[in-house]
């Protein structure tokens, strides 16, 4: 299986336990805010999509009334009732006339106003107003015995001729149905018309109806209209709805989970939690929160890869939620942090038991085709009623325990005391000092004299160690290297040490040492390796210096995560191609160290100070250092012995093989100006 495969797995089991972990939604009381606010929503959708109905409706309903009123404005102005209301009759034509010529054209002006057709002559002709209408469509004009049209002509207020009897009564003649359609055959109409008009007030007005086509009055269409938009609005309302709840679900699922592990994330877990804290005030039981960070998490990612990193975590959250119930919650909080909540404790003592029992889950290795991985854990435990009364600053306390859990040991877990704040509150202030001493270069480097010893003390060179003064005295590398490790500052901080230490011996070179037997040895941490493109680093710092790669020894720790897929042993392969040394520093306090050796291309082993100092008075010690002496030896590698603050434990090293020496006994790390005198010395031996 590939990194890609594992990648692509896991990404699809990411993705079905979100689908699942969405579909269960949460079980933290407080979100029940967001369904609320879902419902709002879809309310909203709802009276969104029944104003436009209730728009489109009153539309309608409003333009049949608009058509009536006209057609009653029209009679009104006739002072006749043209049956206005009479809805079969809907399209509404009027003609008017022009002023007082003995023939006038007459055009139907449509209601609508978009057509205009000369369809009718009124010419007075022996006392008589003769109306010819011009068929526009023969059709439409003679559809047999149903006539299609109705005729009014209005003549000062008063309907003078008519095509329905009713509307004829008084002086004008009717006009019987039959009658119209045979006048539109012949294409003529004569009426008993007024002879004379004189003005524009007084022309008289032809208004004519055209039956509807349709089978259906406006008014059923529109009744049948809206009967079928209610069914439709049903329908997209139920889809929209069915799509915007899913859509929801998934926006709050992502709002509130992590997606890779399917945990909650932070803001979930602070909601959850605030509730938690008032459930715990309510029924006076005790609140706890662990604060997991794992252990070696980063050298995992940064050497296996990502894919296999987050498929640790993925594992971890898995662990984690068998660990608690139900009720409790398991967050992530981003990186290699989670936070589990545990509610109704009797006692901080069940703390301490599901801490333990959350190390002992984790502790397990995690099986992968390729790697067994250990992670194990670090926890913080805070509990409830305590001095955090809100939810973040009780996470707070957790960081801070966790803080103390990994300074004391690996796999531990710590309860939060009102102590450990004040720590952290260091910590940071400590990083800001560091970011500024950075900027404003205020390390030093000191050198610390390396001897060999094999014929007498002859220097063999000198270990660069870098010195952080500060106007509260100096702060010691122990404190603030593993800060800088854990901030990544250690990559721009590491790289000066190294270009500075290879310029300094490069100088030292051409004082006192033309023959360039002396080397240097810098310490280089593991995220320098990891930051890529070391080998480059290394390179452009000799170049520079001019220092010869060979003079160049870099201490490598063993804690050093190696593994078959990582791109480290590339690296210090190369380095050893360009000619540099490489050293494994603080041998035999880390785990992997035999399995490394023979798989890294080392030229030196440096015991570990805590094996050499007490050599003298433990035996067993002294039978670690010889076995370490004899590995070394198997592989021919030159070892160094660190730490040798006595002549005896000196002696007793050169007895056991070991010729190459570092301690207080020969030198302290020294400024600059103190090791030129004691090159003078060598110069002169
Ligand atoms: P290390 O690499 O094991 O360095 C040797 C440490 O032992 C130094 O501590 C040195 O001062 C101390 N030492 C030397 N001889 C004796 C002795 O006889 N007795 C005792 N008790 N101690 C002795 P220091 O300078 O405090 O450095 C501590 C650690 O900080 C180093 O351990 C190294 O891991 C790290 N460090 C120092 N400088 C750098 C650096 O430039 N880069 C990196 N990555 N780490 C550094
Ligand atoms: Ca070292
Ligand atoms: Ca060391």
């Amino acid at each position: 299986m590939t990194s890609a495969d594992i990648a692509e797995k896991l990404h699809d089991q990411a993705h079905q336990s979100a689908k699942n972990k969405e579909e269960r939604l949460l079980p933290i009381p407080g979100i029940r805010e967001v369904q609320a606010g879902k419902r709002l929503l879809l309310a909203m959708t709802t009276a969104g999509i029944f104003s436009l109905l209730a728009c489109a409706a009153f539309y309608l309903f409003e333009m049949e009334r608009l058509t009536s009123r006209q057609l009653a404005a029209l009679a009104h102005h006739a002072g006749q009732t043209i049956h206005a209301a009479d809805l079969g009759w809907q399209r509404m034509l009027s003609v008017e006339s022009g002023a007082r010529p003995s023939e006038v054209a007459l055009s139907w002006r449509i209601t609508d106003g978009q057509q205009i057709n000369r369809v009718a002559t009124l010419r007075q002709a022996n006392g008589q107003s003769k109306i010819r209408l011009i068929p526009l469509d023969n059709a439409w004009l003679t559809s047999g015995s149903q006539p299609d049209l109705r005729l009014y002509l209005v003549w000062r207020n008063r309907v003078v001729a008519s095509s329905l009897g009713e509307a004829g009564a008084g002086e004008a003649s009717a006009l019987e149905p039959e009658v119209i359609g045979r006048i539109a055959r012949q294409g003529a109409l004569f009426v008993q018309a007024p002879t004379r008009w004189d003005s524009q007030e007084n022309s008289p007005l032809l208004v004519v109806q055209q039956r509807l086509s349709l089978p259906f009055s406006l008014s059923e269409i529109a009744l049948a209209g809206l009967f079928l938009w209610g069914i439709l609005a049903g329908l997209i309302w139920l889809t929209v709805g069915i799509w915007l709840n899913k859509a929801l679900l998934h926006i709050q699922f992502l709002a509130y989970h992590d997606p890779l592990t399917g945990l909650i994330n932070r803001a979930a877990l602070r909601i959850g939690l605030t509730h938690m804290l008032a459930e715990s005030r309510r029924n006076q039981t005790l609140l706890a929160i662990f604060y997991l960070d794992l252990d070696r998490f980063k050298t995992i990612n940064d050497s296996l890869g990502h894919a296999v990193g987050d498929l640790v975590l993925k594992e971890t959250g898995q662990r984690l939620l068998a660990c608690v119930r139900d009720t409790d919650f398991v967050a992530r909080l981003g990186g290699d942090e989670f936070i589990v909540v545990v509610g109704e404790l009797n006692d901080p003592n069940d703390a301490a038991a599901i801490a333990r029992k959350i190390n002992g889950s984790l502790a397990e290795p995690i099986i992968l085709p390729e790697h067994h991985l250990q992670t194990g854990c670090s926890i913080g435990i805070a509990i409830h009623p305590g001095s955090a009364i809100d939810p973040d600053s009780l996470i707070k306390q957790g960081d801070s325990a966790m803080y103390a859990a990994k300074q004391t040991e690996r796999g531990g877990y710590h309860f939060y005391d009102e102590s450990l704040g004040a720590k952290v509150e260091q910590h940071l202030s400590l990083e800001l000092k560091m970011r500024r001493a950075m900027s404003e270069g205020n390390f030093e480097l000191q050198y610390q004299p390396v001897v060999s010893n094999q014929n007498g003390n002859r220097l063999n060179g000198f270990e660069a160690l870098i010195r952080w003064p500060h106007s509260d005295g100096p702060i010691a590398p122990a404190e603030f290297i593993p800060l800088a490790e854990e901030t990544g500052l250690i990559v721009p901080l590491g790289d000066w040490v190294l270009r500075q230490a290879c310029k300094q011996m490069q100088a030292w070179h051409e004082q006192f040492d033309p023959d360039n037997k002396l080397s240097i040895s810098v310490n280089v941490s593991v995220r320098q390796l990891h930051a890529g493109n070391f080998p480059e680093r290394v390179a452009e710092a000799l170049a520079e210096s001019g220092l010869p790669p060979s003079s160049l020894i870099l201490e490598l720790t063993e804690s050093l995560y190696i593994d078959r897929h990582s791109a480290i042993p590339d690296a210090l392969h190369r380095l050893r191609k360009m000619g540099v040394r490489l050293a494994m520093d603080d041998f035999g306090t880390g785990y992997s160290a035999l399995a490394s050796l023979s798989r890294l291309p080392i030229n030196r082993l440096k015991i570990d100070r805590s094996f050499v100092r007490n050599i003298t008075r433990i035996p067993e010690e002294l039978a670690i250092a010889r076995t370490i002496i004899a590995i070394g030896q198997q592989l021919g590698l030159e070892i160094v012995a660190e730490g040798v603050e006595t002549t005896e434990q000196a002696t007793l090293l050169n007895d056991s093989g070991c010729h190459i020496l570092q301690g207080w006994l020969f030198g302290r790390p020294l400024a600059t100006q103190e090791i030129s005198t004691i090159l003078d010395q060598f110069q002169s031996t």
